[in-house]
């Protein structure tokens, strides 16, 4: 017998289950939460938010040591102390985590720490040190979640083989480092381990870096890790047979275009992509489909079962925070019989959180010329913007990618100082159907970094006046 009654139980309390959790309770819900570590999930203590924090602090130290000079500031023996980056990190992970039980308990959801399975679809069986219960619901949410995954043959062993989480667990910084994978979590590591003192190098079995990224993005960001010293290995495959480890060297031998070449550090660090905790929750005696660690879901997060919902990374797609919370907002309202609109992945931005930074909404150059669109595209170098220049950030550029019949605006690929942020309009406009006409009418302050998506937009239809494009 199920001991409690909710209207809804969400099991995971990640950045896709919490903010599901308060707007199921904002809709007059009751509603459980369960969850098997922290609060906020791997966003809040090994991805997002941590990882962020640490690239924050390897920032001040590059534009201390590297950069103050230009801006006639003077910074003399410029040096870092690791423990404080490290406790700086934790202090904002603890407030935010702080911030996250608060907002639960204000919201009256009730939430049960043990590890959840389903029993029935409306009921999921808690089990935690302290004894297990049952809970009985209207609808379930799942929001498990996903941990790192590996290479067949190649264990994580945490010491001289490691992942994402155990690279935010190192309390000293190795002196090299080999990164397999060059997707966001391989190039924000790179980035920041790079302006730490480390020498990296990383291995991408793809021609270009971010390889889901629009290919001009990839191999912009290849370059610019060159000139920065940072080691890039594209077309590389990684041998797992040749790996030799001990506690403190990796040796592996990687295949670049039929040529072997073996490569040597303190460690390697493996990020190769992410799979979704779908084992134990008890799926395949429901019926609940689920591929490799995915469940597959409709627009609005419902299984093949109905009352059971699956969002964030457990339901596949991008592996973003914000489209785990997306897609709990668009679940919650749905299942209380509110007004939604189901998820449209197009309109999901993508943001990687390297320098420069990348980002980008909709559909590649590539996938849209695949899709039989007229594509024309309109771009706007950093270089020629006032703002850029004024923070000595020039490297990269806006990419907008529009269908030359209909004027429909695509897709947006931003790499350069303030992507992450600047991309957030194309969003709204993507969103509101604008053209590019209209994006670049909306006047921007000067002199700002969006501006350069106001000169992209321009230079779709060859406006714009910042750059010089031959008639
Ligand atoms: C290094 C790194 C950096 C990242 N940076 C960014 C970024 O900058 N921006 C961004 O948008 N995304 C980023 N991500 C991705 C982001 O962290 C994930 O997309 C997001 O956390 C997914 O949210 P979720 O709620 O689906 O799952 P999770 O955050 O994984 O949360 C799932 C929760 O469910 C719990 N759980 C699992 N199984 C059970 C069970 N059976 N019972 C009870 N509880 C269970 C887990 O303990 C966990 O707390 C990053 C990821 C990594 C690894």
């Amino acid at each position: 017998m199920a001991e409690n009654t909710h209207d809804v139980v969400i099991i995971g309390g990640g950045p896709g289950g919490y903010p599901a959790a308060i707007r199921g309770a904002q809709l007059g819900l009751k509603v459980a939460v369960v969850e098997k570590e922290k609060l906020g999930g791997i966003c809040l203590h090994k991805g997002c938010i941590p990882t962020k924090a640490l690239l924050e602090s390897a920032e001040h130290l590059y534009h201390a040591r590297d950069e103050s000079s230009a801006f006639g500031v003077v910074a003399t023996d410029v040096s870092f102390d690791y423990a404080q980056v490290l406790n700086r990190k934790s202090q904002v992970v603890a407030q935010l985590h702080k911030g996250v039980q608060g907002l639960l308990k204000r919201n009256k959801v009730d939430v049960f720490f043990g590890t959840g399975t389903l029993t029935s679809p409306q009921t999921v069986h808690v089990e935690s040190s302290a004894g297990g219960q049952d809970l009985s619901a209207d609808n379930v949410v799942i929001a498990t979640g996903s941990r790192p995954r590996s290479l067949p043959g190649l264990e994580i062993d945490g010491k001289a083989v490691i992942s994402s989480d155990h690279a935010l667990e190192l309390t000293t910084l190795p002196e090299s480092v080999i990164i397999l994978g060059a997707g966001a979590v391989g190039v924000e590591w790179a980035s920041l381990l790079h302006d730490f003192g480390v020498a990296v190098t990383v291995v991408e079995i793809m021609p270009t870096l971010v390889p889901l990224e629009d290919k001009d993005i990839g191999k912009e960001l290849g370059r610019s890790f060159k000139r920065r010293g940072i080691t890039v290995k594209t077309d590389a495959k990684l041998l797992v047979e040749s790996l030799r480890t001990n506690e403190d060297a990796v040796t592996v031998d990687i295949e670049v275009k039929g040529k072997q070449e073996s490569l040597h550090a303190d460690v390697l660090l493996v990020a190769v992509g992410r799979i979704g905790n779908t084992e134990d929750l008890g799926l395949d005696a429901l019926g609940i489909k689920s591929e490799g660690g995915i469940i597959p879901v409709d627009g609005y997060g419902r299984t093949n079962v109905p009352h059971v919902y699956a969002i964030g990374d457990v339901a596949g797609g991008f592996l973003l925070a914000h489209k785990a919370t997306a897609e709990g907002h668009i679940a919650m309202e749905h299942l209380a019989g509110e007004s939604s609109f189901p998820l449209d992945p197009l309109r999901v931005p993508r943001a990687t959180y390297c320098r420069p930074e990348i980002a980008s909404i909709g559909l590649l150059e590539e996938e849209a010329a695949a899709q039989g669109r007229d594509v024309k595209v309109g771009r706007f170098p950093f270089a020629a913007l006032g703002k850029a220049l004024i923070k000595g950030q020039t490297e990269g550029f806006v990419k907008m990618v529009c269908d030359a019949k209909t004027d429909e605006i695509l897709g947006t690929h931003v790499i350069g100082p303030g992507a992450t942020d600047i991309v957030a309009e194309m969003g709204l406009a993507q969103m509101l159907e604008a053209t590019p006409l209209e994006v670049g009418l909306n006047i921007h302050p000067h002199p700002t970094l969006a501006e350069a998506i106001m000169e992209a937009s321009w230079d779709v239809d060859r406006r714009a006046v910042h750059v010089f494009r031959r008639r």
